[in-house]
């Protein structure tokens, strides 16, 4: 992990009327640019392996200049280039994916948000301890496969984006489904409605939900399209299915914009409230973008089966603002709130506060 000093370091010797935002071409890169680029930032498109023609179709979002590297590893050899040009590096779930969590808390340049938090996150096991130390409810864990009383999901380590799970209901199931030899976790199939909250925690804004020494605003929810569970049902029972080969995959395809009952918006602010101060306790505090996901049973409960703590692409629906923020910053996506607290924390001197 760079150290907080390193980074305090580097900062001090920024330019801070020549700020740099920049991301990797991919995920929310539009959305984070968009909203760079409206509040007058310049804007750094990093690119390995993605193509950039189709940002020339989006004059708005087509950043100022592209950098094309040769290995995502490049982009830690490259880190004095950065410094030299000012840059903030935005984190999304690509980036952090494709970089490699342990390569991403390596590199020497400023970057939004706590680096801290993905011990917490990228690991399961503390993932839960974090949420459920909060108070926050998670779907039950199951061990024994040989007794399994209700539907279950297998979810394999380091399995994305829902690919390779599957649900059995009994241990006819799991044995049918399960790989030989790939680690795997079994959690009860929680059945409700999947929403997935986005929201954002800054420790400088003081006016608004408080929480920790700051506060936490509401910026948007969606669900996830989920490549064929959404629709199977149409092709009638899963045990007839498997006859065909056919096995249901999360694989996620789309997202869609939501609004939930308002009367369960209490509950939802009271989740994030309690895991932004377990945050601070655990590891100094995230910071930012964050999504609970969740799924909200029939009893009107929520039940957290992640948490991601950097702009998810569920987002990415509301690059002209959302119902929600519309009642905080009319017009603003979770990219362009990104710049404004960086453009907040630089006027107040307070750059510190929000980068690691
Ligand atoms: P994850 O990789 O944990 O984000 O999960 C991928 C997908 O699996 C989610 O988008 C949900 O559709 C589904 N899922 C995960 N955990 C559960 C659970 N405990 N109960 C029901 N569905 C789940």
């Amino acid at each position: 992990m760079v150290p907080d000093r390193r980074i305090d370091g580097i900062l001090e010797d920024y330019d801070k009327d020549e700020l740099v935002i920049a991301t990797l071409c991919s995920h929310s890169s539009l959305q984070i640019f968009h909203g760079a680029k409206k509040l007058g930032f310049r804007t750094m498109g990093i690119t390995v392996t993605q193509d950039t023609k189709h940002y020339d179709a989006f004059p708005l979002a087509r950043p100022d200049e592209f950098v094309q590297l040769s290995s995502y590893d490049e982009m830690l050899d490259k880190a004095d280039f950065f410094v030299e040009n000012n840059v903030i590096i935005i984190p999304h779930g690509s980036f952090v994916e494709y970089l490699g969590p342990k390569k991403f808390e390596r590199m020497d340049v400023p970057s939004f948000g706590n680096r801290k938090v993905l011990a917490w996150e990228s690991d399961r096991d503390k993932e839960r301890e974090w949420l459920t130390s909060a108070g926050v409810s998670m779907p039950e864990i199951v061990n024994d496969a040989e007794h399994i009383d209700r539907p279950v999901l297998v979810k394999y380590h380091g399995a994305k984006g829902g690919r390779g799970f599957f649900i059995a209901k009994d241990h006819n199931d799991f044995k049918l489904g399960i790989e030989h030899n790939v680690p795997y976790t079994m959690q009860e199939y929680v059945l409700g409605t999947r929403y997935y909250l986005h929201f954002f925690y800054s420790p400088i804004v003081k006016e608004g939900y408080h929480a920790g020494d700051g506060t936490i605003e509401m910026l948007s929810i969606d669900r996830r399209d989920e490549s064929n569970i959404d629709e199977m049902y149409k092709l009638g029972a899963q045990e007839e299915l498997k006859k065909h080969q056919l096995y249901p995959s999360f694989v996620v395809t789309g997202n869609v914009p939501v609004v939930i009952r308002e009367s369960l918006l209490p509950k939802a602010f009271e989740m994030a409230e309690r895991i932004v101060n377990r945050s601070i306790e655990l590891f100094g505090g995230m910071v930012g973008p964050f999504c609970l996901e969740s799924i909200v049973t029939d009893k009107l409960e929520f039940k957290v089966f992640e948490i991601s703590s950097r702009i998810v692409a569920g987002t990415n629906p509301f690059i002209n603002g959302s119902p929600y923020s519309e009642m905080i910053h009319p017009g603003m996506s979770t990219g362009m709130r990104i710049a404004k607290e960086i453009q907040m924390a630089r006027d107040m001197d307070a750059l510190d506060l929000i980068l690691s």
